[in-house]
């Protein structure tokens, strides 16, 4: 878990994935005149390294080869083209499949004794092991439910995952107050243009 994982309230058991998924940030509105500037936490296999470090995901200075860090970025961009699609719309091939492809470099088996009775383990044990929590993650956030509510923000210039809290689980902006608001505010100036 991490910081923003904590301020967003995101439940400790998805919290790898949320992360992951946020550390390509494309944002790119302007908020109280300041433009927002776009990041990528990911941009070298020693970025993934630290990353992975920070978050007991592997050892420090764990050696990432270029083809451990081209699978990692595979299984980011598939992951959030999957958090692009509502989640009514995530139980067809048509979402899964690039998610499956990716995730199948990510093998886990079943290690009993855990707090929990049992837990998904990876099945690789080079330096990008760790990494496999995010298919884990995927795993028991689908069985109970908890992975509906990881969406992505409806916000064309902000998409950034978030962790929809509501009760009816049915927000689509990351914060209604900025991008929900933003969107509005767009769509009824566009209306009273077309009224022109
Ligand atoms: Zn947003």
């Amino acid at each position: 878990m991490s910081k923003q994982s904590r301020r967003f309230q995101v439940p400790d058991a998805l919290a790898n994935l949320y992360d992951f998924a946020n550390t390509l940030d494309v944002r790119h509105f302007t908020h109280h005149g300041v433009p927002h500037r776009q990041d990528d936490e990911l941009t070298s296999a020693d970025d993934l390294a630290a990353w992975m470090a920070q978050r007991k995901l592997a050892r420090p200075a764990a050696k990432i080869t270029p083809a451990m860090f081209e699978a990692a970025l595979g299984l980011r961009a598939s992951l959030r083209d999957y958090l692009q699609h509502d989640p009514a719309e995530r139980r067809s091939r048509c979402a899964t499949r690039a998610l499956n492809a990716a995730i199948a470099s990510f093998p886990l088996r079943a290690e009993l004794g855990d707090e929990a009775g049992v837990a998904l383990r990876p099945t690789r044990d080079d330096a990008l092991a760790g990494l496999s929590a995010v298919a884990a993650e995927l795993y028991d956030g689908a069985r109970d439910g908890s992975l509906d509510r990881l969406k992505m923000c409806a916000a064309e210039e902000c998409r950034r995952v978030f962790f929809d809290r509501s009760k009816p689980a049915t927000r689509r902006w990351c914060m209604s107050n900025l991008c929900g608001n933003r969107i509005k505010t767009r769509a009824y100036r566009e209306r009273q243009r077309g009224r022109k």
